[in-house]
């Protein structure tokens, strides 16, 4: 671990991250199937540092909106959770890495239609469907949740719904509909299909910066206190690190352990949020995916910050 005599303020590591990790060609790839997603200039890259000491560091285009697509997944799981009975919701989605694509069928027919884990969209599904219990717009109240810990309240300020963007991915989901419609057939989901997935598009359609998403996931560094006060238990933030840590990262969730060390949630629009437990929440963004749908350039920034930084859970 760095210590405040032999290192360089944060401020100066993130900048120099920047500079090195910048891409400089179109390497990589972006996602198949969300049209708004295909052509993202290539040199896009920000990072932004959330500190529980409540510090921003920031560094590039932290200040930029992106599609934080499944990073959402974290915070409506959070919520799921944090509004009680966490057991009605553990009951329909297990905590085990699936091995397969994140929107495979395969394994959800196989296993009778319980979801691996709630970071693979069958899973996550559920858990919109678990939310919608409580609201049926549980999108906006993702929304909601999300500009409280921002800090931005006001109309035209902060995370806001890209509704052109879900339009159009909703018209190219007929995966995600194909996968509801077999939780449904499993009796694991209540509402109709075409509402949950029209939720969780929206959902995963919400623009945020490098600097919101790293606020937003603070309350995970913080036994689950958030800037409006609590989210989770401190127990259930562990466990919701945890289920990052082993399946947040598609099928490469061994291989981010491996480089960087620490529980992290990435999306296709090629953000990454990680936690660093009791020390900061980070989020880095560059749209070009490695062949696993990580952000290439995200990757390897992470890895290097947690190298310069010592920033590990182990
Ligand atoms: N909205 C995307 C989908 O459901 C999310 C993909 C992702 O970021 O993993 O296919």
């Amino acid at each position: 671990m760095m210590t405040a005599l032999d290192s360089p303020p944060v401020g100066v590591v993130l900048d120099d991250i920047v500079r090195n990790h910048r891409p400089r060609s179109a390497a990589g790839s972006v996602p198949r199937g969300i049209p708004h997603l295909s052509s993202p200039p290539f040199d896009r890259f920000g990072i932004a540092v959330a500190t529980t000491s409540g510090e921003v560091f920031s560094s590039g285009d932290a200040d930029v909106p992106f599609s934080i697509q499944s990073i959402s997944k974290v915070f409506s799981l959070a919520m799921a959770l944090g509004a009680g009975n966490p057991d009605a919701l553990w009951s329909r989605v297990l905590r085990e890495p699936s091995g397969t694509s994140f929107n495979s069928l395969v394994q959800l027919e196989v296993e009778h239609g319980i979801p691996r884990n709630p970071f693979i969209n069958a899973g996550a599904l559920v858990v919109t469907d678990h939310l919608m219990e409580k609201s049926p717009d549980a999108a906006a109240e993702v929304l909601r949740f999300l500009a409280g810990q921002v800090g931005h309240r006001n109309e035209g300020k902060g995370p806001f719904i890209d509704e052109l963007a879900a339009g159009t991915e909703l018209a190219h989901s007929s995966r995600n509909l194909a996968l509801a419609h077999f939780l449904t057939d499993f009796g694991n989901l209540r509402r109709p299909a075409q509402a949950v997935v029209e939720n969780y598009v929206r959902q995963c359609s919400i623009m945020m910066s490098c600097t919101e998403v790293a606020k937003a996931g603070l309350f995970l560094a913080q036994d689950g206190q958030g800037a409006q006060g609590t989210v989770v238990s401190p127990s259930q933030a562990k466990r919701i690190c945890s289920i990052m840590l082993t399946c947040g990262m598609y099928d490469a969730a061994g291989e981010f352990a491996f480089r960087v060390g620490l529980p992290g949630k990435s999306g296709v629009g090629g953000g990454i949020l990680v936690i660093v437990p009791g020390e900061c929440s980070i989020c880095v963004w560059s749209p070009r995916l490695d062949s696993k749908g990580n952000s290439l350039a995200g990757t390897a920034a992470l890895a290097d910050l947690s190298d310069r930084t010592g920033w590990s859970v182990f």
